[in-house]
Order: structure tokens, then sequence, then C-alpha cells
């Protein structure tokens, strides 16, 4: 740590990292404390905290947060886009938006301490994983609103590493600066990665003859397991699950260890709670419930008990790698993700994970729901090889991904494979799997 620190790298604090759990939850407290103060300047919390007798000083522990007051989206978009300040506007240096995936997006401001302390959070997850000045690291994620563009950016510099602001699109360029500069480090987001498969094959460019790349961080969608694998082996990297919502910073929230066993929460900065998404108790652990954060440290807009949408399930046991920080499953989707159809509840992600399965389906998938004679149909189109279209071999992959898909889902979707390249995905912006064109 103090070699570390004598070459400046001041996010790095191996003793932070694997703080006992009772020093981290002292730290939790008093951050908890300084954040529920600084909240009192805003009037929404002001009120909150008022009705509820809230008094920071009086904070006992951690747990006591169960009886905080929740912030939500809506919330945030009743009083877009100054009303949850807690520091005058002068003191803000940039807002960012989240993308606006379920609906209009919600400004979050930040102060020059904020943009630096989220620098860190990043560069942790960076230099955890093996990046290093030496590195060379392209950022194909969007630049502007997006957290995922400047948020990875400043993190990278901050591990001193020569950083490349490709931004998402513009693809054979993309492909062309990885072999030109060498790059060895990329962020991506995983629908991303698999449309770059293509160009890089059109190009006839194979990733690991051609390119140094070593490490890709696959971040802001969900994915598989899988799917990450597809991506590992295509591109010859280490891919690591980067997980963050712009209301907490973006990037930087959570990701995973050089272990790839569940995703640390940088606890330091994050208070997370699971907890029942219809309801506002904390689910048992291991069982997947909402999201929910307390930002610590934050001084523009501090977000008490946020609830996220996002969902997860904490991982109980110790990170072999040492961390302290508690780990959480893989996303599953969003809370608005969930499809109700013929009365089951199906995430995409689980039809996701039947159809990486298969061998001889492609990366990308369609799921779309259509009422017709009033009744519900859902049909997932599946890419598969050309080959694979015709005569028998067609009818028995279908009847399999069929049959698959059945057994996860209990319910039997109709399913139509198409060749590549049909079901369209611009590689700009979040993928659409699910288009529901249901009347109710
Ligand atoms: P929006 O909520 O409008 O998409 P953001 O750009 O802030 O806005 O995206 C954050 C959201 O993206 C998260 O709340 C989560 O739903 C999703 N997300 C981000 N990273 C991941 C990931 N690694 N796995 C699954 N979902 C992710
Ligand atoms: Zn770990």
């Amino acid at each position: 740590m103090e070699e570390n620190k004598s070459r400046g790298l001041s996010f790095w604090e191996e003793a932070l990292e694997t703080l006992p759990r009772h020093d981290l939850e002292s730290l939790q407290l008093k951050r908890l404390r300084e954040t529920v103060r600084s909240a009192l300047s805003v009037a929404f919390y002001k009120e909150k905290f008022n009705c509820a007798a809230i008094d920071p000083a009086k904070i006992a522990s951690i747990d006591g947060i169960r009886h905080f007051p929740f912030t939500t989206k809506e919330d945030m978009r009743r009083l877009f886009p100054y009303g949850l300040l807690a520091v005058p506007l002068k003191d803000c240096v940039r807002v960012h938006a989240s993308s606006g995936t379920t609906g209009s997006s919600v400004a979050v401001f930040h102060t020059q301490k904020d943009i630096d302390t989220w620098s860190n959070l990043v560069a942790r997850c960076l230099y955890g994983v093996g990046v290093r000045e030496s590195d060379i690291f392209q950022n194909m994620a969007g630049y502007g609103l997006f957290t995922g563009g400047l948020g990875f950016h400043y993190g990278a510099q901050e591990v001193r590493a020569l950083t490349i602001p490709s931004s998402a699109g513009n693809s054979k360029r993309q492909v062309q600066l990885m072999v030109d500069f060498g790059t060895t480090v990329g962020h991506i987001m995983p629908s991303y990665a698999i449309y770059l498969m293509k160009v890089f094959k059109d190009m006839g460019i194979d990733p690991k003859r051609d390119t140094k790349l070593r490490i890709l961080f696959l971040g802001a969608e969900p994915h598989s397991e899988k799917t990450r694998k597809r991506i590992e082996t295509f591109y010859g990297v280490d891919a690591y699950n980067s997980y963050g919502l712009s209301e907490m910073n973006g990037p930087g929230v959570s990701f995973e260890c050089h272990l790839k066993d569940g995703l640390h929460i940088w606890e330091d900065n994050y208070i997370v709670e699971i907890i029942d998404p219809e309801g506002d108790e904390p689910v048992p652990v291991g069982e997947v419930g909402e999201l929910v954060y307390t930002m610590l440290q934050k001084e523009a807009m501090p977000l008490i008990r946020y609830r996220s949408q996002d969902l997860a399930s904490f991982i109980q046991e110790p990170c072999k790698c040492g961390r302290t920080h508690c780990r959480i499953s893989r996303i599953q989707g969003r809370v608005d993700d969930m499809i109700t159809w013929k009365g089951v509840n199906i995430f995409p992600l689980q039809i996701e994970n039947v159809l990486m399965e298969i061998r001889e389906v492609q990366e990308t998938y369609l799921v779309v729901l259509e009422t017709e004679n009033d009744e519900d149909r859902m049909t997932v189109q599946v890419e598969v090889e050309e080959s694979f279209l015709k005569g028998g071999k067609s009818d028995e992959l279908h009847a399999r991904i069929v049959n698959s898909l059945q057994a996860e889902l209990l319910a039997k979707p109709e399913v139509r494979l198409v060749p590549p390249c049909t079901i369209p995905i611009s590689g700009v912006g979040k993928a659409k799997r699910v288009i529901d064109k249901r009347s109710s």
C-alpha cells in the first residue's frame, strides 16, 4: 500500500478493500450521519426526516436505516432538475442523466469532489483486476450525458492508462483503433461487443490474432454468463461484469474481482439493501429482491434509500479474493423488465440463459408479444447460422429451442429462426430485447 501511495495512486488502499466488517460498518455509520445531515438541506428530505422524526446525531447503527424513508425514480422525476440539490448550483461542476430506458431520464449533479470520488471508485474496479499505467484503454461507451463514457474515462485516467475516448459506434474505425494503438483493455456494452464481432469478421480481423486485447469490461446491460463466455472466447479476453446506475454516479458501484464470482459493492461509498420489490421489507439473504442504495460521501445530491428497481441477490459467503465488501449476483433485470405472459413471470435474461446454452444459436434474439384473436402470443426470434435454416436441421434445432424454453419458462412460446443480422441492433445505446405490442 505504501509503495502504491508513494507512486501517487491515491485511490488504491488495500487496507480499505479488506477492512474488517466491524470497521467498515463504523465507517459507513460515520458517513451515513454526515450524509443525513447534508441531506437535511434539501426540502424533500427535511420534510421526510421530520415526519419520521430522524435526527442524524441519534442514528445508532447501520440497521437504523431501515426506518428511513425511500427515495424513488418518481421523486427524482418530480423534482427534476434542481429539486434534490444539497449544495448551491455554483458548486456543481457536472450533470449527467440516466439513459431514459424506462421513462424520462433523471438528472444527477456532481461537485468536483464528487467527480474525484467517483473516478476513484472506477479506478479501484480497474486496478483490482490488473489494469495498470502500461495499459491502453479504449472506452467504447457513449460519451455525453450517459455515465458510461466519462465515468470510465476519468477512472482509467486515474489509473494512468492511456485512454482512447472512442465512444460507441463508428465500428470499423473502432476496430482499426484497437489494432493501430494496440488496445489492451476495453469498456463496452455487451450488445455492442456482440455487434462488433460481425464487424471484426467482415474486416477479416481476428481479435485474438491481430489485437493485444486482454480485458473487457462489460456494463450497462444485463447479460448472461454464457454471453460473457462467448465474448471472452471471441475476443480472447477476460471479461468482467461492471454495474452501475446514473443515480449512484454510474459505473463504479459494483464490479467483479478477478474471481468473477458475483459483484462486489464498494461499501465505503454505498449502503446497499435488498428488499421485496412489492413491499419495503428486506428479503432473506440469497433471495432476489430490489437493490436499494444510500450514497455516502456525495455532496451535490445525496440520495438516501434510493429504490433502483434493479433485481439481484446477496451472496452470503465472503469472497476468496479477501475483500470484505459485500457481493451481489448478476443483475437479473429491472422490476419493469418482467414479462407476464399466460400467468407466468418471465425475465428476458431467463430466455438469454437458455438460448446461449445452444451452440447453433447466435448471440442476438428478440421477444415479441402480440395479441391475436384475444390471445396473447409470445414469439422468440432467434438468429442462427444460415446452414441451420433449412430442412431437417432446422426442424430439429427449432424443436430443441422450443423444448428448452418451455422447460425454463413453464410456458411454450413460439420460436422463429432467422438468419444472422436480421434483428436490428444499432450498437449504440442499450439493446431492446422485448417488444410488447399487446393491446392490454
Ligand atoms: P437507465 O436506467 O435509463 O438505463 P442508466 O444509463 O443510468 O439509465 O443505466 C443504469 C441501469 O442499467 C441500471 O439501473 C441497470 O438496470 C442497468 N445496468 C447497468 N449495468 C448493468 C449490468 N452490468 N448488468 C445488468 N444491468 C445493468
Ligand atoms: Zn472478490
